[in-house]
């Protein structure tokens, strides 16, 4: 049992409500640990702790810095098998997904952003502008409010904290209240391996008041969420009063669009793949197959036969491909746009009802013959549910593949080099992938567009938004009447 607290300036800490909230296994509903349930006056002396640590801290070298991030990604290594059990008893994720890609994809993020953090690029010093020098800084933007999703906790726990402490930069990082515990166990690894007391806290409790407070509090200067649309928008609003910088990952809703010439076991294999990964939680999972008329048919079926032989269940058996969802909750909306879709007279080809047994397990679904203005080829399920459609030609699918609010992830399934290029001109996602889907780099950037948010994770572009650029300019004339004034004050001499 994970009866975990709070990190609060480097200590171990209760809530100032005295209340705790249960964890819940959502394989089998049982209660895998507790944490504090936190409230405004937390997140007040998180910010407090925080603030008093950004002086030493923003001062430190980048590769002092560095070198602490290097520590913490060798204690999260040496920790992995405990910590990556953790990860799948609080979200359901199969251990095979949390052991061998989460876990070990987030610690080398952070070792990226460790080695991220003594490479500032930018404009050289110079005389751009004559008799003067001009300096460009980059500069750790202050303390960081960092509120995170429960399908990734782990991962976008690494995603917030690696750029930010990265950049000199403090944070109160608050985890989805679902899905607490690895934040915490990264933030007492940051403190086994030397990072200062306040660098790193994390606040937990539910969004509504701890996002809430995060979100308003005058001494934060940026927030950064991964999270739904609809949080997005809140956050935004919340921040408005105190004009803070945001970094906002939010949902998808991503195409993958499979040509008549394009390798068909490939393209099925990767469509159920990036399907049904994390049971279809995943911000980037490819939620509308298109394939192209001639080989629709054959795609189906073939998609559909593969579907049936996932096997989900148990996550701590090595052979379970895929866990439940989240929360009763979670599986009831899944289950809802599957029945709305149904009755509005849309195929489902296999799947579409809850598993029985304890545990939030609901059947891989292979929706069809959906309408582009249909709800589920227009809304974020989030589970697992795959809507399959067909298309005639390229300007078509370009259409419908941009014809959503989202713009996060795309894939162009093809063997023509020249057609696979022009789309990835014309999609209007952040990621575009060329026969294959999902992947994704430590040094290369991820983020959306449209209404999947604005900012970078990942790579050189996630640390620089984490900055704030300063201009020195120094005067090499030492003269009192510069040629310029006379444009303000006096005449031409
Ligand atoms: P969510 O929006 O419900 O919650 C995200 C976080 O915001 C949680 O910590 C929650 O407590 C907090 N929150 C909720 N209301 C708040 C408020 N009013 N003020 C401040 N904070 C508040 O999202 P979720 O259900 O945990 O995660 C799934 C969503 O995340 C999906 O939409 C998914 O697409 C998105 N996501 C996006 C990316 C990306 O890279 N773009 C990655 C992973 C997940």
């Amino acid at each position: 049992m994970a009866d975990l607290k709070m990190i609060v300036d480097g200590k171990e800490v209760e809530s100032a409500s005295g209340q705790r909230t249960q964890v819940i296994n959502p394989a089998n509903e049982k209660v895998v640990g507790s944490v504090p349930k936190g409230t405004a006056e937390d997140v007040d002396r998180a910010v407090t702790a925080a603030r008093k640590a950004f002086k030493k801290w923003s001062r430190l070298t980048p590769g002092e810095r560095g070198a602490l991030l290097n520590k913490l990604a060798d204690h999260l290594d040496k920790d992995l098998q405990r910590l990556a059990e953790m990860e799948t008893s609080q979200t359901g994720k199969p251990h095979k997904l949390t052991v061998n890609s989460d876990l070990p994809f987030a610690n080398d993020n952070i070792r990226f952003m460790a080695a991220q953090a003594r490479v500032l690029e930018g404009t050289s010093a110079g005389e751009y502008a004559p008799g003067y020098t001009s300096i460009v800084r980059r500069e750790p933007v202050g303390v960081i409010g960092s509120i995170a999703p429960w399908n990734y906790p782990y991962l976008m726990a690494a995603w917030k904290i690696g750029p930010a402490l990265a950049a000199g930069n403090t944070v109160v990082l608050k985890p989805a209240s679902n899905t607490p515990l690895t934040a915490i166990e990264i933030a007492k690894a940051a403190l086994a391996a030397g990072i200062p007391e306040g660098v790193l806290n994390v606040v937990t409790g539910p969004g509504a008041e701890v996002g809430s407070a995060i979100c308003k509090h005058d001494d934060i200067n940026m927030i950064s969420l991964t999270g739904d649309t609809a949080t997005g928008k809140k956050i935004m609003e919340q921040a408005s009063s105190t004009v803070k910088r945001l970094h906002l990952e939010l949902g998808g809703k991503a195409p993958f669009i499979v040509f008549d010439d394009a390798d068909l076991d490939a393209a099925v294999q990767g469509a159920v793949v990036a399907g049904y990964v994390n049971t279809g939680q995943d911000c980037t999972a490819a939620t509308r197959l298109y394939i192209q008329k001639p080989k629709y048919k054959s795609f189906v079926d073939q998609f559909v036969a593969a579907v049936k032989k996932i096997r989900v269940g148990d996550p701590t058996k090595p052979t379970t491909d895929i866990g439940p969802l989240i929360s009763k909750d979670q599986r009831e909306r899944v289950a809802a746009f599957v029945d709305r879709a149904r009755k509005a007279g849309i195929e489902v080809l296999t799947g579409g009802k809850a598993m029985d047994g304890a545990g939030f397990f609901y059947q891989p679904t292979v929706l069809a013959n959906a309408k582009h203005e249909d709800e589920v080829v227009q809304r974020e399920i989030f589970g697992p549910a795959v809507v399959v459609m067909s298309f005639d030609s390229e300007d078509e699918i370009v259409q419908k593949a941009n014809g959503v609010d989202y713009g996060l992830a795309s894939s162009i399934w093809t063997r023509d080099v020249y057609r696979a290029l022009r789309l990835s001109r014309e999609l209007e996602f952040g990621e575009v992938w060329i026969n294959d889907h999902l992947p994704l780099a430590s040094e290369m950037p991820h983020g959306g567009v449209k209404k999947s948010g604005f900012g970078a994770d990942l790579s050189r572009y996630s640390f620089e938004e984490y900055t704030n650029l300063k201009h020195v300019m120094a005067d090499l004339s030492g003269e009192v009447r510069k040629s310029w004034h006379f444009t303000v004050y006096g005449d031409q001499a």
